[in-house]
This record gives structure tokens, C-alpha cells and sequence, in this order.
């Protein structure tokens, strides 16, 4: 078994990206071929001498000798949008704020997007929603981050999970919001009850108040909308909703619900009244913070597939950057598949027209997760396209310890 391990050690050595063998990665790739090729001479030496695990390391210190070659090798782009969603509010475990931005800067990126409200919590001094325990302990972490950004000349675009309230949400806010008819039902009558229902006027102000809170209480580069949708097609139907759309159409709904799938009429009218529930809210954020703050930029994470999700989630986001309520969109473009990535950039490239669209690349959702060869090879898409940016998900530990770095080699290289 470990001699097995150790030859195909051996053997992967140098295969990645565009290389097919080490000797080909060699000879592309000076820069490391003379310690690689050391590093695997000592590997097969070993491997003779049965020294499997001394083989499989040497092996994969070859490997790292031409990997580091090669992302040196890639050029980068200036004046590129080089963004990175962080889903941990506190950022990257093991670094404080200051020096998790501070390692983005040096590598070159030039944003950052870190998840800081959802639903039904606020990592900040919120006076809109309720505050997470763990800010007590840790303080207000937009003004640690956004303190560290202005330090280091990063945008800062406070991300927010819309409508779902979040694991942290209080549970006796959670309870007040399910009491009061705030939450979700499903098609079948069953309650959701983590998502808050987005036809309630009182979520609708809920949401766009915490977004122009965050808008002008911090001096962030922009806010960015999450979860702008409706979590599929079998919600909403509480009984909120059925009054407010029957109000909407001025008709009564004969068979709730099932006619709004079965009657033609009806489910068209439906599927309006969803879209006009997600973009009442984008709309009034994009007005009343722009208001407050001229320059904030606002922005989306969408669904890749826009005249179909318009229908299944309620999420209409061509129409958004048509009405100029987006200032940049990134829809999540999460594929292992290059070719498939192209295509689906190349389809919204069509549907945002002017509004700048940064692709947003799923590092850490691929099967091989962490493939910095991919996400070149992506990166590379986005620049083929000319999309002027690419937004990068999940800024954690270990993208923080192999992949930033690798980036600030060469695809991302400062001047
Ligand atoms: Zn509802």
C-alpha cells in the first residue's frame, strides 16, 4: 500500500493546470525546476531504498517547487475588482481583523465582502436588529473590519443574508417573528420557520432598514444583498400571503393554492407579486442609501440563471440593474467545470448590461475544494470575457494559508 501511495506521489508530481507529466511542468516552469527535480531524484532514490513515506514527501515537495513556479508565472491585471466573500463575521479564524485584510492587500485583492447581518442578527451595534452575544465578548466587527480595510486601501461591502434569520437569531425573536405571522409557510401548509416572509410589510421594512443602517452608520464602500429570493418555489404561502396577493390582484383566490399553479392566470399573477415582494426591498435600500450616502455601491449575490430563477425564487435581477438599483451584480457561478463556467458568464454578461458583473468563483463549494489551478484557470475566464473583476468564495483559514498567497504570486501580483 505505501509503496503504492509513494510511486503515485511520485507520479502526480507536477501534474496540475496545464501539465500532463513533470517533465513537461519542468521544463515550462525554470523557475523551480532545479530544486523540483532534486526534490525528485531524492523521491525515487527513496522509493528504491523503500523509504516510502521519506519518497512521498520529497515527491511533494516537487510538486510545491513547480506549483509555486506557476503561479508565478501568471500574469496579473491591473485595475481589476479582486473580491472575496468572508461568511464569518469574526473573518478568518486565528487572525484578527487587521491581519486578515492585511494579507489581502499584500496579495493583491481589492475587496472584501464579509457576511455581518442576517435575517434576525447583526454582528454590530444594531439598533434595527438583534445583536449576537458574541459582540459583547468581541466587539463590533464592521468597525474592526472596516477600520483594517481603510488601513490597508480595501473595499469594504457589508454583505447581509436576507429574509433567513440565521442560526444566531435569538430564539426569542425567532418566536416573536413566528407568533406575530412573520415566518414562511410552505406550499403544503407546513410552517418554514427560519426564513421571514418577504409579502409582511413589517420584514420588508425590517430588511431595508438594517441595510441603510449599516449604510450610514459606517463609512463601508457599499452593501451587498444574500438570500434576495425566496428559498424556492414551494414558499410563501401563509395566510399573510394570500391576503396581501388577493388584495394585489383585487380577486379572491377560489382554490389556495393550488390555483396558482393550476390556473394559468393566477400563477402568472403569483409569480409577479413574489418578484415584486424581493424588489420592493432592493429598490427601496438602493434609494434610501444612496440618499444618506451618494457613493455606497450596491450589489447582489444572484442565482446564476436568471429567467428561470426570476420564476422559481422570486429574484428578478436583470430588471434590477436595468433600473440602475445595482451598482455591480456577482452571481454565483459555483462549478468545477470551466466550460460550463464560461458559458454561464457569458449568458449574464447579456442580462446586466451596463452594470459590471464580477463572476463569483466557487473555491471552497468544488469537489476538490481549494484548486488554486482551477482558480486561475477561472480568474483567466472572467479576464477572456472582460467581466473587470471576480468575486471569490470563502475567504477562511485555509484559503487564507494556501490560496491567498498563491494568488499574490502572480494572478493577483501587486505592482
Ligand atoms: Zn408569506
Amino acid at each position: 500500500m505505501l509503496e503504492r501511495a509513494a510511486r503515485a506521489a511520485i507520479d502526480r508530481a507536477g501534474c496540475f493546470g496545464p501539465f500532463k507529466t513533470f517533465t513537461q511542468a519542468a521544463q515550462t516552469l525554470e523557475e523551480g525546476e532545479a530544486r523540483a527535480s532534486a526534490r525528485r531524484a531524492d523521491a525515487l532514490a527513496a522509493l528504491g531504498g523503500k523509504r516510502y513515506p521519506e519518497a512521498m514527501a520529497a515527491a511533494a515537495d516537487a510538486d510545491a517547487f513547480l506549483l509555486n513556479a506557476y503561479c508565478a508565472s501568471v500574469t496579473p491585471q491591473p485595475g481589476e475588482h479582486r473580491a472575496l466573500w468572508c461568511h464569518n463575521a469574526f473573518g478568518v479564524q486565528g487572525m484578527d481583523w487587521d491581519a486578515a485584510i492585511k494579507l489581502l492587500a499584500d496579495n493583491g485583492f481589492t475587496a472584501i465582502l464579509p457576511n455581518m447581518l442576517w435575517g434576525g442578527s447583526a454582528y454590530y451595534e444594531s439598533t434595527v436588529l438583534p445583536v449576537a452575544a458574541e459582540v459583547r465578548e468581541k466587539g463590533d466587527q464592521i468597525a474592526q473590519c472596516l477600520a483594517a480595510c481603510k488601513k490597508y486601501g480595501l473595499q469594504c461591502h457589508v454583505w447581509k443574508v436576507n429574509w433567513n434569520m440565521g442560526w444566531s437569531a435569538p430564539k426569542d425573536f425567532v418566536e416573536k417573528m413566528k407568533a406575530a405571522g412573520r415566518t414562511q409557510v410552505h406550499f403544503d401548509g407546513k410552517p418554514e420557520g427560519t426564513w421571514l416572509c418577504p409579502s409582511h410589510p413589517d420584514n420588508q421594512k425590517l430588511e431595508v432598514d438594517a441595510m441603510v443602517e449599516v449604510a450610514t452608520k459606517y463609512d463601508v464602500d457599499g452593501i451587498h444583498f444574500d438570500y434576495i429570493r425566496y428559498p424556492g418555489p414551494d414558499e410563501c404561502f401563509c395566510q399573510g400571503c394570500r391576503e396581501r396577493f388577493e388584495t394585489a390582484i383585487g380577486a379572491k383566490v377560489m382554490n389556495w393554492p393550488a390555483d396558482t399553479r393550476r390556473d394559468d392566470q393566477v400563477r402568472q399573477k403569483w409569480l409577479d407579486f413574489r418578484r415584486a415582494n424581493i424588489t420592493k426591498v432592493v429598490a427601496a435600500v438602493s434609494e434610501l442609501a444612496r440618499k444618506a450616502k451618494p457613493k455606497v455601491r450596491i450589489s447582489a449575490a444572484v442565482f446564476r440563471n436568471w429567467p428561470v430563477d426570476r420564476d422559481g425564487v422570486g429574484q428578478d435581477w436583470k430588471l434590477w440593474c436595468e433600473q440602475g438599483w445595482l451598482d455591480f451584480v456577482c452571481p454565483m457561478d459555483y462549478t468545477p467545470e470551466n466550460a460550463q463556467f464560461e458559458n454561464w458568464v457569458k449568458g449574464q454578461l447579456g442580462w446586466v448590461g451596463k452594470v459590471p458583473c464580477y463572476p463569483g468563483i466557487g473555491l471552497s463549494c468544488w469537489t476538490q475544494t481549494n484548486d488554486i489551478c482551477k482558480l486561475i484557470d477561472q480568474i483567466q475566464i472572467t479576464r477572456r470575457l472582460k467581466t473587470g473583476g471576480f468575486t471569490i468564495f470563502n475567504y477562511d483559514v485555509s484559503s487564507a494559508r494556501d490560496i491567498v498567497p498563491l494568488c499574490g504570486k502572480g494572478i493577483t501580483k501587486k505592482p
